[in-house]
């Protein structure tokens, strides 16, 4: 049998501890994996990209336990009362090749992908930081605030969306956190004074969600949403006045606000900030950039962490997705027993 972590068991789980606490164990995974870099078997995602969006695949193993996720990126799905976003994932054994866990990874994605950007701006941003601007109010958006309010303690925020609903969702969301939220008419009036600036919108183009002239010294960018071939939320002239760090280059160059660049643009990896062998931010008037796209050493810690939290308690129920012949050579045997032992449900 195979533990199985579905949706109403991450929101339950989730709920049980609180979101904050939950972001901030995650985040402790991520840090941890990220340390050990040099572990991880890694490659750029395998990507099928259409006209409508991608579908990808983010494997790696750090030779104890292998992991990989499914997820699309499909930014026209909400108007057609679809999510931009799903996804699910895997995490097996390396020493018997055996899957131990599947989960959803929809919430997981939300989750790890903001508290990947809370830790990188942890190193990168400086430390007086206390205002953010998040522009692009989608599904990933409360994700991001809780996480940089956890991990950072921003309690101010200044919020963007071209669609008024989804700024009203956003702040109907965080009603109840002491999370002061200014919504504002347009992306310049939001990131105006802010400290971090967040990008997460989603639109399968070059689009300039943030221009030259909008971004001022000092400021720390949590760049998220550009994050596919032909898809990119900053223009490039932000890129050559900053301090730009990735996750793995060679999936980045690919995928993120980098691709616009030569491909020797000179970038610093998140890793070796986090593992002390490079600098983060060196002054307070430097611009510092986290190009997030999204990794799968992310998706794999946040397996890794929902394996751990959910041992012992009823947030997950087993799965008959391997078979178990008593005689590991006589699988056809297992359509020879008689038919109730084969009934093993889904629980
Ligand atoms: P979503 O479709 O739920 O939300 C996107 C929001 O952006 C929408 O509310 C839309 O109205 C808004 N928007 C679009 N264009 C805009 C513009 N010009 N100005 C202001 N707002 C604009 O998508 P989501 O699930 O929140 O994901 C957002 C983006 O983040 C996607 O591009 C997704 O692929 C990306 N993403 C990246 C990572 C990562 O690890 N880097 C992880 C998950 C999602």
């Amino acid at each position: 049998m195979v533990q199985y972590v579905g949706v109403s068991n991450v929101v339950e789980l989730v709920r049980s501890v609180g979101i904050e606490t939950f972001l901030l164990g995650l985040v402790d995974y991520i840090e941890e994996d990220f340390r050990r870099w040099e572990e991880f078997e890694k490659s750029p995602r395998v990507a099928s990209h259409s006209k409508a969006g991608v579908i990808e695949l983010m494997p790696t193993s750090d030779g104890q336990h292998y992991g990989f996720k499914y997820v699309n990126g499909h930014p026209k799905n909400p108007s057609v009362g679809l999510q931009t976003v799903t996804a699910f994932g895997v995490l097996s054994d390396v020493a018997t090749g055996y899957p131990c866990l599947v989960s959803e990874m929809t919430l997981m994605t939300g989750l790890r992908t903001a508290a990947t950007s809370a830790l990188a701006a942890k190193y990168l941003a400086r430390k007086d930081a206390r205002t953010m601007a998040i522009v692009g109010l989608g599904a990933q958006s409360e994700f991001q605030a809780l996480a940089f309010r956890a991990l950072l303690g921003i309690k101010s925020l200044r919020v963007y969306d071209i669609d008024p609903d989804a700024a009203s969702k956003f702040r109907g969301n965080l009603a109840e956190t002491d999370i002061e939220i200014i919504v504002t008419k347009t992306a310049e009036e939001a990131v105006s004074g802010a400290d971090i600036i967040t990008t997460v919108t989603a639109d399968k183009r070059n689009a300039t969600i943030l221009s030259d002239n909008m971004v001022g010294g000092g400021v720390h960018i949590n760049a998220v949403g550009g994050d596919c071939p032909g898809k990119t939320e900053l223009q490039g002239d932000i890129l050559r006045r900053a301090d730009v760090f990735v996750e793995f280059p060679e999936q980045t160059r690919i995928e993120g606000e980098i691709q616009q660049m030569a491909p020797d643009f000179p970038v610093t990896e998140l890793w070796q900030v986090i593992a002390g062998q490079a600098t983060g931010r060196r002054s307070d008037t430097q611009i510092t950039i986290f190009d997030s796209v999204g990794f799968a050493t992310e998706d794999f810690s946040a397996l890794r962490y929902l394996r751990d939290a959910v041992q012992g308690t009823s947030f997950y129920t087993e799965l008959d997705l391997t078979t178990q012949p008593e005689d590991p050579r006589n699988l056809y045997g297992l359509f020879r027993q008689p038919a109730p032992a084969m009934q093993r449900s889904v629980a």
